[in-house]
């Protein structure tokens, strides 16, 4: 071989693929937590204030059929952090620990990025792997590190170390120091302020600190990608910032067809025993409880819009709001007493359908105020952000670029896909009532559902009933529909398992 020829193609190749990294955007994914698709103003919600997410969506791309595969923060968040489905890690087990740890840390998102001339951060909720190990994982994955442990606080004290900590030097030590501060060992989240001298809130206070510390400390000549994991709106839901406590008082508050105690005393027994239900009846029984708990909720929501609003004007004080692309999306949605069930975990839609808007300002113009009805997975988000950067998606991971269909670039897309829930719940002592496992086949119509500890399925048709209220799993006209979804299922069992 011509030895003179060799290094002109390297350099040659090498030219290009620095001209290609000179146009990687920055990226900043916003995760609430415990957010269902319908509880901001852009996805049809006349009550909640949501002023900068709506305007997120007015100038991107609103995905109107965004799931998740797994619902359960833990599950979820390591589904988007790997790529791959949990029943690959667990073999569909109820074993939470193997659910919710990377199989190789080496093969995230973030650890591709950041080989890939990233700067990477993190700020917020983190809550995957197990304990202190999975905690100091996360710390050793992103170049700047504001993890909270566990579901971490919604009040910190101003100089509490957890909002005080650098980031990088001492991002080891990160911790909550606040008097009555949330530990490993602690069973539930700190609730309220009442004590503290200078309690800062935070999703609407302590993020953008954080966020504006990490843009100001980087290393500006990479591109940057930063995540940040809101605390809201997952309960304790009276913890939402002081700025909107008379929000919604007086509003009437709208609640779904199916959210009554008729319905939920319709509900197969064991799911009326399932985790939650019991106070999910509890608020249907007196008028008014319902409506107030979710005027709550919906200042927490408010909380994380009026967070975004102002991480949006630190990147324009930055210069960098026209090369920065903003991802919204949530770990699993919630229930608002709907078939009376409270939480999340189970296969219907409110428990799985998340929003997801995705901002490109490159793109602004041609995709602006465009809504996506394609199926599309929290799986797919890390094939996405690597997209983004340039990278082509592994082969061990299972999702898709939801990219191509914002350039209008896919040929073929999804028409089903599996969602799953191995755990019981078991695992945190007979005090708590346990979670019914589930899994299911959802298509654009249809929605089957197994409940295999009882061997029962149902059958739903999604277009004609999105409430979800009749079960047609024994109307022989459907017979067929049936037959092909439990292949369906067995045919992403076989695809998913542990290899
Ligand atoms: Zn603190």
């Amino acid at each position: 071989m011509n030895r003179f020829l060799i290094p002109v193609s390297a350099l040659f190749f090498s030219a290009l693929v620095n001209a290609e990294k000179k146009g990687q955007p920055n990226i900043l994914f916003l995760l609430s937590d415990d957010q269902r698709w319908d509880s901001q103003g852009c996805f049809g919600n006349k009550t909640v204030k949501t002023p900068e997410i709506d305007r997120l969506a007015a100038e991107g791309v609103r995905f109107s059929n965004s799931f998740i595969t797994f619902s359960v923060s833990s599950a979820s968040r390591a589904v988007i952090l790997t790529g791959i489905y949990s029943r690959s890690r667990s073999n569909g087990a109820d074993d939470l620990p193997a659910i919710c740890t990377p199989e190789n840390w080496e093969n995230t998102f973030p650890a591709l990025l950041k080989k890939n001339g990233y700067y990477t951060g993190y700020i917020g909720k983190w809550d995957i792997g197990v304990g202190e190990d999975g905690f100091q994982h996360g710390v050793d994955l992103f170049n700047y590190w504001g993890g909270d442990r566990w579901h971490g606080n919604y009040w910190h004290e101003k100089d509490c170390n957890f909002v005080t900590n650098d980031g990088i030097a001492h991002k080891k030590e990160i911790r909550c120091t606040c008097v009555t501060g949330n530990a490993w060992d602690a069973s539930l989240p700190r609730t309220g302020n009442q004590s503290m001298k200078n309690p800062l809130h935070t999703d609407t206070e302590v993020v953008p600190l954080k966020v504006k510390t990490f843009l100001e400390s980087r290393d500006k000549q990479k591109p940057f990608f930063l995540q940040v994991s809101f605390r809201s709106p997952k309960d304790p839901w009276s913890d939402y910032p002081t700025e909107v406590k008379d929000y919604y008082t007086d509003d009437s508050i709208a609640i779904s067809p199916t959210a009554n105690l008729q319905n939920a005393l319709s509900q197969p027994e064991f799911l009326q025993k399932s985790m939650a239900a019991n106070h999910a009846r509890n608020l249907l029984s007196t008028k008014g409880l319902l409506e107030n708990e979710i005027r709550k909720h919906y200042r927490l929501v408010t909380g994380i819009d009026i967070a975004i609003g102002k991480l949006r004007k630190i990147l324009a004080e930055q210069g960098i709001e026209d090369n920065t692309i903003i991802v919204f999306a949530s770990d699993n949605g919630a229930f608002l007493g709907e078939h009376g069930f409270w939480g999340k975990w189970l296969p219907y839609e409110e428990s799985m359908r998340v929003p997801l808007i995705i901002y490109d300002p490159r793109i602004k113009k041609e995709s602006g105020g465009k809504t996506v009805d394609e199926m599309v997975l929290n799986v797919d988000y890390a094939p996405t952000f690597l997209a983004f950067a340039g990278i082509k998606t592994p082969r061990y991971m299972h999702g898709m670029d939801i990219g191509k269909l914002m350039a209008n670039k896919k040929s073929c897309w999804r028409t089903d896909w599996y969602y799953e829930h191995s755990w019981s719940a078991k695992s945190l002592g007979s005090t708590v009532t346990p979670i019914v496992p589930s899994e299911a086949v959802r298509t654009k119509e249809w929605k089957y559902i197994l409940f295999p500890n009882q061997q029962v399925e149902q059958l739903f048709n999604i277009k004609n009933d999105p409430f979800e209220t009749v079960d047609l799993i024994a109307n022989p006209s459907n017979k067929k529909m049936l037959e092909k979804l439990r292949g369906r299922m067995n045919y992403y069992r076989k695809l998913y398992e542990k290899k």
